[in-house]
C-alpha cells in the first residue's frame, strides 16, 4: 500500500503520517524531514538547500526525486510508504509513478487534507512559537503557501484522473482526521 498525504503546508500531514506509522506497517517518506536532516548534518546537499528552504521556495525536482528513490527499497520491504510532502510538482508525481511502476507498484491512495488558509496561518504561527522552525516565520510561510497553490495544487486533477484521490476534512481534531483517514485506507484495502 502506497499512500500520499496531500495538502498545503501545516495541514497536518506530518502529524497524521506519524500516527499511521504506529497503526500500519508502513514507512514515512518525508522529503522535508530528509532535507532538514541534511541541513543538520552540514552535508553539501544541506548547504545547497538551506537558503531555498528558509525562504519557503521549493528545492529542485532532481534533488527530492533522488532522495525518494534512495528510500523506496526500504519502504517496499516494510509493506508500503506514506509520502508526506512529496510529490509537490507534476514532474515529481510523474517521476514517482515511473519509479513505482519499475518496481511493479503504484500509488494506491491519495488523501487530500482540506484546511482553509486562515486556519493554516493560525496553526503555523503556533508551530513557529513552539518549535522555532525557520521556514514557519510569516514571510516564508506566505511563499510556501504560494508555492503550494501554484505548483502543488495542480496535482489534484492529476490524481483525480487516476481515480485514487479522496478528500478528508482537515479542520477537525487530530483524532477526527485520523479516523477519516483510517476509514479511507480500510476502504482502499477492500
Ligand atoms: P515540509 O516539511 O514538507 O513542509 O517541507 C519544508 C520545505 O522543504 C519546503 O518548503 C521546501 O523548501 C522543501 N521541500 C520539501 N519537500 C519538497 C518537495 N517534494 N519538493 C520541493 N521542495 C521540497
Amino acid at each position: 500500500m502506497n499512500l500520499i498525504l496531500f495538502g498545503p503546508p501545516a495541514a497536518g500531514k506530518g502529524t497524521q503520517a506519524k500516527r499511521l506509522l504506529e497503526s500500519r506497517r508502513m514507512v514515512q517518506l518525508s522529503t522535508g524531514d530528509m532535507l532538514r536532516a541534511a541541513i543538520a548534518s552540514g552535508s553539501e546537499l544541506g548547504q545547497r538547500v538551506q537558503g531555498i528552504m528558509q525562504r519557503g521556495e521549493l528545492v529542485s525536482d532532481e534533488i527530492v526525486v533522488a532522495l525518494i528513490e534512495e528510500r523506496l527499497p526500504e519502504a517496499e520491504a516494510a509493506g508500503g510508504a506514506i509520502f508526506d510532502g512529496f510529490p509537490r510538482t507534476i514532474a515529481q508525481a510523474q517521476a514517482l509513478d515511473l519509479m513505482l511502476k519499475g518496481r511493479g507498484k503504484r500509488i494506491n491512495l491519495v488523501v487530500r487534507l482540506r484546511v482553509d488558509d486562515p486556519a493554516l496561518v493560525e496553526r503555523v504561527a503556533g508551530r513557529f512559537a513552539e518549535s522555532g522552525r525557520a521556514d514557519d516565520n510569516p514571510e516564508s510561510f506566505k511563499v510556501r503557501l504560494a508555492a503550494y497553490n501554484a505548483q502543488t495544487a495542480p496535482l489534484l486533477p492529476y490524481y483525480q484522473a487516476q481515480g485514487n484521490l479522496i478528500e478528508v476534512d482537515g479542520m477537525g481534531s487530530i483524532d477526527a482526521v485520523a479516523q477519516a483517514i483510517d476509514k479511507a485506507l480500510d476502504a482502499a484495502h477492500g
